[in-house]
C-alpha cells in the first residue's frame, strides 16, 4: 500500500486520552478521530472536498488544542 499518494494532515491531541483531531481547510472545521494516526476515511461534509475520494493520513504533532 503506497501511502504517499494521500494528503497528510497534522493531527492534534484534543483530550487526555490522546484522541486526535485535524483541521480541514475544505470543511473549515476540525474532524475528530481516535487516538491512532495513519490513513483515515474522510469525515468531510463538504461535497467539494477531495478528501472524500482518497481519505487522508493524519500525522500526530505535539501541539494540543483545547476545545474539550
Ligand atoms: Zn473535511
Amino acid at each position: 500500500m503506497v501511502l504517499s499518494n494521500y494528503p497528510v494532515l497534522e493531527a492534534f491531541e484534543r483530550n487526555e486520552r490522546g484522541d486526535l483531531s485535524v483541521y480541514c481547510t475544505f470543511c473549515k472545521v476540525f474532524h475528530h478521530h481516535s487516538s491512532d494516526d495513519g490513513h483515515k476515511s474522510a469525515h468531510c461534509t463538504n461535497d467539494e472536498s477531495p478528501y472524500l475520494k482518497t481519505g487522508y493520513i493524519i500525522k500526530k504533532t505535539f501541539k494540543r488544542i483545547s476545545n474539550g
